[in-house]
């Protein structure tokens, strides 16, 4: 049975509906049919969910964090016992195989809820000793924070935003993306399961427009976004209008870079996570990747025949490995990229087409040969799409590797450890990896650099970019004036 949501909208505490908001209906990538419909918030809805968050903030800032942490871990433990029931509902928003699904998304999130709820009783400030005097710091929650979803991981997305801003005091929005509806509902429900306060954490559905309005209220103090650079690029500008402080977790065109000396199966299996997982649909994919000359045709031989291992279906069946893409959509974008890399002359290895089947599959596709002028060697594609460039010194593919706009990701394999460290070392990005690709523990900081993003989520990082800091002067003597 497919899955219906009891409502568009969960706020104070309860799922709320208001069918005058314009219908977004939920559509199963697999198939390419409706399964249910939600409705965009209205301006009473989004005025509801910040009210409800504003009037909510202060009394769960003022409960210990044992208390708040008490109640994430507890969300943790129901996400990881219903995990099942999570991740096909995972599955049914957004396509991915179950297989998938059940590793990587609500484990992922009750990972967050876990790992912040663990850290809400140790946030603390700091003494600073001044002789007689001393300054002591408070570590403040910022207030009401926004959180905006991209489609890829709707569970994680949400657990990763709501998991710091909550375990540091805060109250938080969320807008899933209007692609993927269902899973932030879920998350809300099972938090106030756990004993979270009504209105602690509040999801409103809509488009860009409801973000926008969300971003533009005076109430709100954060923003945190996950999607496009583009979008974080208007995002960000919105914020700053009021001075609001912000996350940005954007695209990423992230290099993966190969040396001669690398473990070829290694190597490959790192091209194929960091390409085709989720269908290629994460931010953080290794997409350009560098082949020392040396290897090239034997890595490419290789490839092509792990790839022959993907096994298209119903992402329902445990026995599926590759999924569609999220939408026609996103399906049509990815193909036009296809297109492109055909005709400006790259190889192609393998896939480069729609699979003729129900739903918007996409096969695995490699193109070598590819030159770092090509546009399907420059724009993000997010799709099942990856370029193979040749490189022959690590002076070169290191300045080749930096010459983007973005900054997420990057990975090296050889199984020289000094130029390991010196590559990785050398490449401007914010979360890298030697000899594996798109790791994403919750104990790690996970973000971008330069166009990929600001700020930091995960790892106690997070916990920076979700508080402030007060500082606090105490004079023991009498005050001097100069009148
Ligand atoms: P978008 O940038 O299109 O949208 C992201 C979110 O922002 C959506 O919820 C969207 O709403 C909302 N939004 C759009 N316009 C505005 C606005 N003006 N004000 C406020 N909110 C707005 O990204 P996608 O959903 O297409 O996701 C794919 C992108 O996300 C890729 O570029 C990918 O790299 C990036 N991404 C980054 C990750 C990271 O951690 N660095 C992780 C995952 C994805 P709606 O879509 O409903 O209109």
């Amino acid at each position: 049975m497919t899955p219906q949501p009891k409502a568009s909208h969960f706020i104070n505490g309860e799922y709320v509906e208001d069918t005058k908001g314009t219908p977004i209906p939920v559509i199963y990538a697999a198939t390419g049919e409706q399964i249910a419909v939600v409705h965009t918030a209205t301006p009473e809805i989004v005025e509801e969910a910040l009210a409800s968050a504003q009037a909510a903030q202060k009394a769960w800032a003022k409960m210990t964090g044992t208390e708040r942490g008490r109640i994430l871990r507890r969300a943790a433990d129901i996400m990881r016992e219903r995990n099942h029931e999570l991740s096909v509902l995972e599955t049914y928003d957004t396509g991915k195989p179950l297989q998938e699904t059940l590793v990587a998304d609500a484990t992922s999130g009750a990972d967050a809820l876990e790992y912040f709820g663990g850290l809400a009783a140790s946030l603390t400030g700091e003494h600073i000793p001044l002789g007689e005097d001393w300054v002591y710091t408070v570590r403040e929650p910022l207030g009401l924070c926004v959180g905006i979803g991209a489609w890829n991981y709707p569970t994680q997305i949400a657990c990763w935003k709501a998991a710091p801003a909550l375990a540091c005091g805060n109250a938080m929005v969320f807008k899933p993306s209007e692609t993927t509806t269902l899973c932030a509902l879920k998350v809300a429900e099972i938090l106030h399961e756990a004993g979270l306060p009504a209105g602690v954490f509040n999801v409103v559905q809509g488009m860009g427009e409801v973000g926008g309005a969300l971003v533009a209220d005076p109430r709100v103090d954060k923003v945190s976004l996950t999607g496009s650079v583009p979008t974080g690029k208007k995002v960000y500008a919105a914020a700053a209008a009021d001075m609001k402080h912000v996350t940005m977790e954007l695209g990423g065109k992230s290099p993966l870079v190969i040396f001669d000396d690398a473990d070829i199966e290694n190597a490959v299996g790192g091209a194929i996570n960091g390409n085709f997982y989720s269908s290629g649909q994460v931010c953080s994919n290794g997409t350009r990747v560098f082949v020392q000359k040396g290897i090239k045709e034997k890595f490419l031989a290789r490839l092509a025949e792990r790839t022959k291992g993907a096994v298209l279906g119903d992402p329902q069946d445990e026995a599926v490995n590759f999924g569609p893409m999220v939408s026609e959509r996103q399906m049509e974008i990815v193909l036009g990229y296809i297109e492109k890399g055909k005709a400006e002359g790259a190889r192609l290895i393998c896939g480069g087409e729609r699979v003729d089947r129900p739903g918007y599959f996409i096969a695995p596709t490699v193109f070598a040969d590819v030159t770092d002028d090509m546009v399907i060697a420059r724009e993000e594609i997010f799709g099942p799409v990856m370029s193979v460039l040749d490189f022959e010194t690590e002076e070169e593919v290191i300045e080749r590797a930096n010459a983007t706009e973005f900054g997420l990701s990057a990975g090296v394999f050889t199984r020289d450890f000094t130029r390991a460290h010196r590559v990785i070392g050398a490449l401007e990005a914010g979360s890298c990896f030697i000899n594996s690709y798109n790791d994403a523990p919750v104990e790690a900081p996970f973000g971008g650099v330069k166009a990929s993003g600001v700020g930091r989520e995960n790892s106690k990082e997070a916990i920076k970019h979700f508080s402030q800091v007060k500082s606090v002067y105490v004079r023991m003597g009498d005050v001097e004036a100069a009148f």
